[in-house]
C-alpha cells in the first residue's frame, strides 16, 4: 500500500497515462488476430467442409468396425492356458475403444489372465 502510494507520488502523471494507453493498444493488438481467426472459422465454407469431413470419417469408421467384427474369430478360450474365459464389466477406456473396435473384456478363472478380445457378435442374414 505504501509502495503504491510512493509510486503514485514519484512517477509523473504522464507516465501513468501513457502506460494505460500502451497497455490498451497492446490488448487490441493481441486480440484482433484471434477475433479475425474466429471469424474465418465460422464462415459457411469452413463449417460445411468440416461437417463433410466428419461425415466421411464416421462412414469409414463404421466400415472398418463392420469388417473387424466380420473377420473376428470368437474363441471363448484363454490364450495362456486354454481354459474357458468369462466376461467382465468393461472399464471406461474400453468403452471408448469400443467406439472404434468392438471389444469385450474377459478374464480367466484358472490362470488369472485378463484382457480384451474382439467380439464378432454380428447378425448375419441367411
Ligand atoms: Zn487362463
Amino acid at each position: 500500500m505504501v509502495l503504491v502510494f510512493l509510486l503514485w507520488i514519484l512517477i509523473p502523471e504522464d507516465y501513468i497515462q501513457s502506460f494505460f494507453l500502451v497497455s490498451q493498444e497492446l490488448l487490441v493488438f493481441l486480440t484482433t488476430p484471434i477475433i479475425d481467426f474466429l471469424g474465418l472459422l465460422l464462415s459457411p465454407t469452413v463449417i460445411i467442409s468440416l461437417l463433410f469431413i466428419i461425415f466421411i470419417a464416421i462412414i469409414l469408421m463404421m466400415r472398418i468396425r463392420y469388417h473387424i467384427k466380420r473377420n473376428a474369430v470368437d474363441t471363448n478360450y484363454c490364450p495362456v492356458c486354454d481354459n474357458k474365459i468369462n466376461r467382465r464389466h468393461r472399464k471406461p477406456i474400453h468403452h471408448l475403444l469400443s467406439l472404434f473396435i468392438p471389444v469385450r473384456y474377459y478374464y480367466c478363472k484358472s490362470c488369472g489372465w485378463e484382457g480384451l478380445r474382439i467380439s464378432s457378435k454380428v447378425r448375419r442374414k441367411k
